[in-house]
C-alpha cells in the first residue's frame, strides 16, 4: 500500500514537494492499522492537512477497509528503508484473523504503476491488476447503503438517477463531510446503472485522478483523445471535486466535458465536501452549473442509524454483534460511518487476539484511547455556547423561561444535539436546560427530528454545528 502511494505521490507532487514531505514518511502495519510515521510534529500536521485525505483515497483503492493512521515518532530518522514492513496485508494478519475484513477485502483494481521502481522490489505492488476500468467497486451498492434521515434524500435522489440517467436530475450534486457515505453513494448509482445496462458507458473517478489526466493530456498533447474519453461517456462520476480548486487548466476542460454531456443528456454525478456555492477556488460558471440538478446532502447519521449501520456491517462480517454492544458503539462513535467501520474492526480484531467474545466489555477495551479522547470533548454546556452564538442569541437563553420562537427553536436545537451527541440522559438534560421536565426535552427532539426532513436550512445548519461541536 505504502510503496503505491509513494508511486503515485511521486506522479503527481514536485520533487521538491515529494522529497520534503512524503520521502521522510515511513510506514508499518500496526494490528488492523497501517500506520504512516511522521519524524516530527511539523510534517505530520502538514501532511495530515495535505496529503491525508490522498492517501486515504489511495488506501480506499486498494481496499475499502484500510485503516490508516498518522502517528510521530522521532526515532525513525534512524531507521532505513522507506518500507519498514514490507509485508503485504494479508502476510500481515496474525493468524486467525481472516475474519477480518481487510483479509476479505475487494479484488483490486487500480491503475498499473510506472515502470520503474524506486524503491525495494519487495514491495507488494505486484497485486495491482493493470486496466483502463470504470473505476467502480462492487462492494458499494445501494443494497449495503444502511438509509435514515441523514442521508434519504441523498440516496433517493441517487435511485432516481441512476434508474433514470441524464433525465432525472443533472447533474446530481452530493455534498457532506468526510466518511459519510458519499463515495458509496457514487458508486453505487455506477452498480446499479451497470447491472441494468451492461453497455453503459461509465466512469467513475477520484477528482485528482481528473486533474492528474488532463496533466498528462497536457505533456503528451493528447487533448483528443482525452476529449473522446470522456465527452463519450453515459455516467460521468466524480468524486470530492473540491480538489478542482486552483486547478484551472482542469477546470477549464471540465467545463466543456461537463456543457457537452449535459447537452447530450449524459448523466453528471458530482460529490463534494461542500455546497456549490462554497467551493473555494473554482470558477464560477462551473459553480452556477452544478446546482443546475440537485443539489442534496449526506449529514452524519444519527443513532439509530449508526446502530443500524453497525448491525449490516458485522451480519455481512459474519459476525455476531449484539444490540447493547451495537448501541455502545453508536453511542461513542458519533462522527463520520467511516469512523464506526474503524470501530468495529478494532473490536472484532481484539475478539480475534483475545479470543474473548465481542461484549461491551471487549468493545469498550478496544475503543479505550478513541473514547478517551472524544469523552471529554463534548459538554452539554460546550452546544449550548455553540447553538447560542451560531443563532446570535445569549448563552443565558438557553436556561431561560422565553418563549419566542426566536430563542426557542435554537434552545431546542441545543436539547437534540446534547441529546445526540452526548450520553446524558433526558432529565439530565433538561435538567442542564435550566430545570425543564424531560418531556420537554423529549418533545423538543421529536420535534427537531421531524422538522429537518423538511426544512433544508434547519438540517444544514444542524449539520454545521454537529461537525463544529464535534471538531
Ligand atoms: P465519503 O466519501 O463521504 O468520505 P465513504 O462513502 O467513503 O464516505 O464512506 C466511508 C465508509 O462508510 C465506506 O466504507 C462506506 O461503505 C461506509 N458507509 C458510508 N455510509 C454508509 C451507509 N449509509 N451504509 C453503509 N455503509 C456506509
Ligand atoms: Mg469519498
Amino acid at each position: 500500500f505504502w510503496a503505491h502511494c509513494l508511486l503515485k505521490f511521486e506522479k503527481e507532487l514536485s520533487a521538491q514537494q515529494y522529497n520534503t514531505w512524503i520521502k521522510p514518511l515511513r510506514a508499518r502495519v500496526n494490528g488492523q492499522a497501517v500506520q504512516i510515521v511522521a519524524p516530527n510534529k511539523f510534517v505530520m500536521q502538514w501532511v495530515k492537512s495535505k496529503f491525508f485525505n490522498r492517501i486515504e483515497t489511495i488506501a480506499l483503492e486498494l481496499s475499502n477497509s484500510v485503516v490508516v493512521e498518522l502517528i510521530v515518532d522521532s526515532s525513525i530518522l534512524q531507521t532505513e528503508p522507506a518500507l519498514m514492513q514490507t509485508a503485504s496485508y494479508n502476510d500481515a494478519q496474525p493468524s486467525g484473523a481472516n475474519e477480518t475484513p481487510i483479509a476479505k477485502s475487494q479484488p483490486r483494481q487500480i491503475e498499473k504503476p510506472v515502470e520503474k521502481k524506486p524503491f525495494p522490489s519487495r514491495a507488494p505492488v505486484k497485486n495491482i491488476k493493470s486496466e483502463k476500468s470504470s473505476g467502480l467497486n462492487n462492494s458499494f451498492l445501494f443494497d449495503n447503503y444502511v438509509t435514515g434521515r441523514a442521508n434519504q434524500l441523498a440516496r433517493a435522489a441517487a435511485i432516481q438517477v441512476a434508474g433514470n440517467p441524464g433525465q432525472a436530475y443533472n447533474p446530481l450534486f452530493i455534498y457532506g463531510g468526510v466518511g459519510l457515505g458519499k463515495t458509496h453513494l457514487l458508486q453505487a448509482i455506477g452498480n446499479e446503472l451497470k447491472k441494468n445496462k451492461p453497455e453503459a458507458n461509465i466512469r467513475y473517478l477520484h477528482a485528482e485522478r481528473y486533474v492528474s489526466d488532463v496533466v498528462k493530456a497536457y505533456e503528451n498533447k493528447a487533448f483528443d483523445e482525452f476529449k473522446q474519453q470522456y465527452h463519450s461517456l453515459d455516467l460521468l462520476l466524480i468524486d470530492d471535486i473540491q480538489f478542482f480548486a486552483k486547478k484551472t487548466r482542469t477546470q477549464e476542460e471540465f467545463f466543456y466535458a461537463f456543457n457537452t454531456l449535459i447537452e447530450e443528456k449524459k448523466q453528471i454525478v458530482i460529490t463534494c465536501d461542500t455546497y456549490p456555492k462554497e467551493i473555494v477556488d473554482m470558477d464560477e460558471r462551473l459553480r452556477t452549473r452544478f446546482s443546475w440538478g440537485l443539489t442534496v446532502a449526506v449529514e452524519p447519521p444519527e443513532l439509530e442509524m449508526r446502530v443500524a449501520i453497525l448491525r449490516k456491517k458485522a451480519e455481512t462480517l459474519k459476525i455476531n454483534l449484539h444490540e447493547d454492544v451495537a448501541f455502545f458503539v453508536a453511542k461513542q462513535i458519533r462522527s463520520s460511518v467511516r469512523e464506526l467501520e474503524g470501530a468495529l474492526n478494532r473490536i472484532i480484531a481484539m475478539a480475534n487476539f483475545t479470543g474473548h467474545a465481542i461484549d461491551v466489555h471487549l468493545a469498550k477495551d478496544a475503543l479505550r484511547d478513541l473514547i478517551a479522547v472524544r469523552g471529554r470533548q463534548i459538554t452539554i454546556e460546550n452546544i449550548q455556547k455553540t447553538v447560542a452564538d451560531y443563532y446570535k442569541i445569549k448563552v443565558s437563553d438557553m436556561f431561560s423561561k422565553k418563549r419566542s420562537r426566536n430563542v426557542s427553536r435554537p434552545r431546542q436545537v441545543a436539547m437534540s444535539l446534547a441529546r445526540e451527541l452526548t450520553n446524558h440522559s433526558f432529565p439530565e438534560i433538561g435538567e442542564a436546560f435550566g430545570g425543564r421536565h424531560h418531556t420537554t426535552v423529549m418533545h423538543a427532539c421529536d420535534e427537531i427530528e421531524q422538522l429537518r426532513l423538511n426544512d433544508q436550512t434547519l438540517a444544514r445548519d444542524i449539520g454545521f454545528l454537529t461537525q463544529v461541536i464535534r471538531d
